[in-house]
């Protein structure tokens, strides 16, 4: 598989927020979002047998023996999912402990890894990525998924103002998921962009009863 990087830290974001973690980042994306925190991702990597990226994840989890989640990010993971599936199940089957978390951007059918991985985080891609909507729009496949598959989704918007709701709205009536299951982060690389826009995610969480995600790695500087 396409690898960027392999690195233990804390999830910064979405629903695991605080948790300790191993995070492998796997390379290519299929869309240039214009605020990407992860450009590096979208090119630089390196192939690496399945087997051996199991190594690696299993050795920080080793040194780092109270860590238990393991979080797949990029890049668009999914892009791999074959890849990213059997390296799921290796992993459980190591070690059974182990929860695993995909992030992804909507855009690709998720069902192979759903039916393996404990939460898909989903980040769809709203106009103020600069994307074209005919290519940021989520996969059909989302829609109408068995409550088995749907309990373990997370959404997780990005934000720059109040006119993003309706975007936001519309994709979670497309997703028919609850609303404490929809995360708004701001779009922030900097504590004062994410100062400020905290302050309109918190007053569109309090209309609508979403939930709202920190940025714990732009507040403190981490990866
Ligand atoms: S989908 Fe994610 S990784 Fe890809 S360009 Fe957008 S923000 Fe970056």
């Amino acid at each position: 598989m396409r690898v960027s990087e392999i690195f233990a830290s804390v999830q910064g974001e979405g629903p695991s927020l605080g948790v300790p973690a191993v995070f492998l980042r796997l390379a290519q994306c299929n869309l240039s979002c214009l605020w990407c925190d992860t450009k590096y991702a979208w090119s630089v990597g390196e192939d690496v047998p399945v087997d051996r990226v199991v190594e690696e994840i299993l050795t920080l989890l080793r040194t780092y023996s109270k860590i238990k989640l393991v979080v797949i990010t990029g890049g668009e993971p999914l892009l791999q999912r074959d890849d990213v599936r059997e390296l799921i199940v290796r992993l459980k089957e190591k070690i059974e402990y182990v929860e695993v978390e995909v992030e992804t951007n909507c855009t690709i059918d998720p069902s192979s890894v759903l039916e393996v991985v404990d939460r898909l985080i989903v980040s769809p891609k709203l106009a103020n990525s600069g994307m074209p909507e005919d290519l940021r729009k989520c996969s059909t496949r989302f829609k109408d998924l068995p409550d088995s598959m749907k309990s373990k989704v997370y959404l997780k918007f990005v934000i720059e103002d109040a006119r993003d709701l309706s975007e936001v709205e519309e994709i979670v009536r497309f997703f028919g998921v609850s609303s404490s299951s929809v995360f708004l982060m701001p779009q922030a690389s900097s504590i004062e962009e994410l100062t400020e826009r905290l302050k309109v995610v918190v007053d569109l969480a309090m209309k609508t009863g979403f939930r709202v995600s920190d940025r714990l790695q732009v507040a403190g500087g981490f990866r």
